[in-house]
């Protein structure tokens, strides 16, 4: 960590992020955080709320599933498809049309952490370029630290010290 730090004094960004990847490099698996650029919007998108048009209520969008509803011939012509996209509101049971409802993005009381970050920005050429990559190396270096320390803070209660783990072993053998 203090090499990440001394790398941000310098506004030594590539190396900056080299420190933050072998940081979290030395973690053991589980609590190691995936650079995953696909994956972390995916997660962050899972966060999108559907509002139910009857009942005002919002379900997160993993807990519905979309099904699509056969349309009555008038209909079909009306939008030029057979189907339409929609989802049952678990709170009121009402049907949904999926290109009709309103999304509302989740707001999270704590931080939330997903073990995920987007890959780490490159380095691009050129004064804008250049401008651009520091700009995008600080946001990235904050949300893998975020994501890091809370990696830390898990792997530090996880840890039992090898003499707590002989005694454990103890007790088992006396039962
Ligand atoms: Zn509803």
């Amino acid at each position: 960590m203090d090499n990440v730090s001394s790398c941000l004094r310098n506004n030594d960004y590539i190396n900056a992020i080299a420190a933050v990847c072998h940081v979290n490099a030395v973690f053991g698996g589980e609590n190691r955080i995936e650079f995953n650029t696909t994956k972390y919007h995916q997660l962050t998108n899972a966060t999108l709320m559907k509002v139910c048009y009857h009942c005002k209520n919002e379900t997160s969008s993993q807990d519905v599933r979309i099904r699509h509803l056969m349309l009555p011939f008038i209909e079909s012509v009306l939008y030029k498809n057979k189907f339409r996209d929609c989802w049952d509101c678990p709170k009121c049971k009402k049907l949904n049309y999926l290109d009709v409802t309103d999304f509302v993005q989740e707001t999270f009381t704590t931080p939330r952490y997903l073990g995920v970050v987007p890959e780490p920005p490159k380095i691009q050429y050129g004064i804008v370029g250049r401008k651009d990559f520091e700009m995008q190396a600080r946001n990235w270096i904050r949300l893998a630290l975020d994501e890091i320390s809370f990696s830390l803070g898990v792997e530090r209660r996880e840890y039992v010290p090898v003499s707590d783990r002989d005694e454990m072993i103890d007790d088992d053998d006396n039962d």
